[in-house]
């Protein structure tokens, strides 16, 4: 499909954007353009692209992802890659996630290929706010919502997709330091038959008040455990979780639809066989946890996710206490995952799999 090109009225000027991306931190400095593709049924869906200035969008005070959330959104990244012009990682994998989130949320799906050409267009189109410094990168942010007014409840018929870029730094300050985790008793992320393999924003507005109660508590995240036995370890917030065994086993908890299918999840899979350890996707206690940290059964736990890679588990804190993992720092398989896949990402490491597309 051919994109419609809005020139920019006012592009930042060098310098400001030099300023910007020098120390961007996360989520703030956003760049120049983003793209719109609006759907609308009656006129037989997908309408033009548009790649043009990012700028407000206009919405009616019904719009019903106001008032039922009809919303999904995507996170993905474009890296600096070693033999010139920059790369994505996997960007096919969030293009089928993004649609699997669009049948859950009763919403239309979108030709993976006008997702990709959407991605790869705005990347470029802003490739010059990619901060030169270690660890940046440009965060993608595709998503859609029900745009049509209408305060009946059913799919809407009308929907915008819009992808936005922001320059990104290092998501920890300070090199990566293992994070507190709070185990989350009164509230669940997703329960069986609900939307948590959705990427959805309503699952991250349910996680915000055991978020903050996990702050409150010292903590840097919430864990959650599984909404029927209140037993099994799910996942953080926002990452999913592994436990390496000192037998040389690596569990990770199973995709039964409670779980976000992470792409970094499925990737570390594929890198631990590869270096010869036995993954299992299966269920692990929040018992099982705490009696392994604490017999020295379990070397360490890794959280992992397109923002912070892969990140240790130094300390788990519920009302029943604490317990520490390993020697509560990084741990040896942390820090190699999380060097391996950075290499891969920037072209660094060879890439096997075919995971990385240059642009
Ligand atoms: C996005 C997300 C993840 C991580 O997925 P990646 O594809 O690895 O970035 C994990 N859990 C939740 C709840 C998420 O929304």
């Amino acid at each position: 499909m051919e994109f419609t090109h809005v020139p920019h009225p006012s592009p930042t000027p060098d310098d400001v954007r030099e300023a910007r991306i020098a120390d961007p931190g996360f989520g703030t400095v956003f760049t120049d353009h983003m793209v719109t593709i609006d759907y609308d049924e009656a006129r037989g869906g997908w309408q033009t692209p548009v790649l043009g200035p990012r700028e407000a969008i206009p919405l009616d005070p019904a719009a019903s992802v106001l008032h039922y959330a009809q919303e999904i959104f995507e996170g993905m990244k474009a890296f600096t890659h070693a033999e010139g012009g920059l790369a994505l990682f996997r960007p096919e994998a969030n293009a089928a996630r993004f649609n699997a989130s669009a049948r859950r949320m009763a919403m239309p799906e979108i030709p993976e290929e006008l997702f990709l050409a959407s991605v790869r267009k705005i990347v470029l189109k802003d490739a010059a706010w990619m901060p030169q410094i270690e660890g940046g990168s440009l965060y993608i942010r595709p998503f859609m919502f029900a745009s049509e007014a209408f305060l009946g409840v059913r799919p809407a018929k009308q929907y915008k997709f819009v992808v936005i870029l922001c320059s990104s730094g290092n998501y920890f300050k300070g090199g990566v330091n293992p994070v507190k985790i709070w185990v989350s008793q009164d509230y669940v992320r997703a329960a069986p038959g609900g939307t948590g393999a959705a990427k959805t924003g309503g699952n991250y507005a349910a996680s915000l008040v055991p978020q903050a109660e996990a702050i409150a508590h010292g903590c840097d995240q919430v864990v959650f455990l599984d909404a029927v036995e209140r037993k099994w370890v799910e996942e953080l917030g926002g990452m999913n979780l592994f436990f390496v065994r000192a037998d040389g086993s690596v569990i990770t908890p199973p995709l039964t639809g409670t779980i976000l299918p992470g792409i970094t999840r499925d990737s570390l899979i594929a890198m631990l066989h590869e270096e010869g350890y036995e993954v299992r996707e299966e269920p692990y206690s929040i018992a099982q946890w705490r009696e392994e940290a604490e017999s020295g059964d379990l070397l360490e736990t890794l959280a992992c996710g397109t923002a912070a890679v892969v990140t240790p588990v130094g300390t788990v804190a519920s009302p029943a206490g604490e317990f520490s993992i390993g020697s509560g720092g990084i741990g040896q398989m942390a820090q190699k995952m999380r060097e391996k896949l950075v290499g891969l990402q920037h072209g660094k490491v060879e890439d096997t799999h075919g995971w990385v597309t240059r642009i």
